[in-house]
């Protein structure tokens, strides 16, 4: 299990299969943070949980609270390599690919010289899915779940103007498909080359895919639209006969005692009281699943007792809208602190306008992998650049100049 040194302190990575989190898991996690660390939960990008301000001496506890939780790797090397990707409303088949994928990585100690970085994305075409994040191998249900189209180092095709699939593989294949173009990838990359993107560059797609067998009539196949703004609110989950309430978390972060509370949470919503689950998603939210069948009124009051946690369920609400990367209280790196700005920022924001905002302490952009109508780039301790999408348009704002800036072309809008 992967412990990082950051600057609050060691910063601990908790892989979760398809973001998913048993409300007994998600007990451990609230133990694990306030006695190893200190009591800061965040959920990633990757919808995975990040523990912060881990003390040297809690190492070994962290790992055996973790491992007992179920949340441990199958092999010790084989904890980064589980960066499956997975809608939030996956179906129970998909989850079941997704395993077995995660399964035959792992048991494969080969693959796991691949960077932590390195994120495949397996799709069911689930009307809630992120589809902005890159990923080094993507692979997108067609033909009713028959077959996977499949690209690498990349998104999935959304329009004409997207570069289209590479190709496509039947269900029966995908896992092996799966461990061969890592393998693949392994061969041919240089020591400096960690992901898919940088070996590409170097010998080209057409040479990569030269030893893969796959079908080629999917240059037409292009991903139907998602709507983010369903990872909030109750909805129902018509496959599944069940609802569920999603909410933002603010900034990402958590506190253990939230954690506990979503736990309860969901044990009681869940259709079998005691057997419920969370799960995270890409956006640093999370969802209550699974919520007694045809159920709507549950699921609103679910709602309600989120928002009474201090999350987000509104997409106007300014914490649905905000996301900042750790910032310098966090990060060595960063020439602001982010997430304080961004506290300051909530307020300030124009009502009714659902435009994103992303508060970065460095060019790096850790928190937002997929593409944000604005980006505050911090030159220093509480002033920053402004882009609307990768154009600049004004220099060392500060956050109430910064408000007053999105204020006005919200309003000429
Ligand atoms: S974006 Fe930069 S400052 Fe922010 S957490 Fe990442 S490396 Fe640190």
């Amino acid at each position: 299990m992967r412990i990082v040194p950051a600057r609050d302190g060691g910063l601990a990575r908790l892989r979760l299969v398809g973001g998913e989190l048993s409300a007994h898991a998600a007990r451990a996690v609230a133990h694990a943070a306030r006695t190893c660390g200190s009591g800061v939960i965040e959920v990633t990008n990757r919808a995975n949980l990040q523990l912060r301000g881990i003390r040297d001496d809690a190492h070994a506890t962290l790992v055996e609270i973790a491992c007992d939780a179920g949340l441990g790797p199958a092999a010790a090397s084989g904890d980064d390599i589980r960066n499956v990707m997975l809608s939030p409303l996956a179906s129970e088949r998909t989850r079941a690919l997704a395993a077995r994928i995660v399964e035959a990585l792992q048991a494969d100690a080969a693959l796991h010289a691949l960077s932590p970085k390195f994120a495949l994305q397996l799709d069911g075409g689930e009307r809630l899915a992120m589809l902005g994040h890159p990923h080094d191998l993507w692979l997108a249900a067609i033909d009713d779940g028959a077959r996977y189209a499949f690209g690498l180092a990349g998104t999935m095709p959304r329009s004409a103007a997207d570069a289209p699939a590479s190709g496509a593989i039947a269900r029966g294949d995908v896992v092996a498909f799966v461990t061969t173009v890592l393998r693949r990838f392994l061969a041919l990359a240089t020591p400096e080359e960690h992901r898919m993107r940088d070996l590409l560059a170097r010998v080209g797609v057409a040479h990569f895919l030269d030893a893969l067998n796959f079908d080629t009539d999917v240059t037409h196949w292009r991903r139907a639209p998602a709507d983010a703004s369903l990872r909030l609110g109750a909805h129902e989950e018509p496959q599944r006969a069940t609802w569920y309430a999603g909410a933002q978390t603010p900034l990402g972060r958590l506190d253990a005692a939230t954690l506990d509370a979503l736990a309860d949470l969901a044990d009681s919503f869940a259709a079998r009281h005691g057997d419920g689950r969370l799960v995270m998603t890409p956006w640093q939210s999370v969802l209550l699943p699974g919520i007694g069948a045809h159920n709507a009124r549950a699921a609103r009051e679910a709602l309600q007792r989120l928002r009474a946690l201090g999350l987000a369920t509104d997409p106007h609400d300014p914490f649905a809208r905000l996301i900042a990367c750790a910032g310098s209280a966090g990060c060595a790196k960063s020439r602001a602190d982010t997430k304080a700005d961004a506290h300051r920022l909530a307020p300030l924001l124009p009502a009714h306008d659902a435009a994103n905002v992303h508060l970065s302490g460095c060019e790096r952009s850790c928190a937002a992998a997929h593409p944000v109508a604005v980006t505050l780039l911090a030159r220093a301790p509480g002033h920053y650049d402004l882009y609307r999408g990768e154009r600049i348009v004004a220099c060392n704002l500060t956050i109430e100049e910064a408000a007053e800036r999105l204020a006005r072309s919200h309003a000429d809008a």
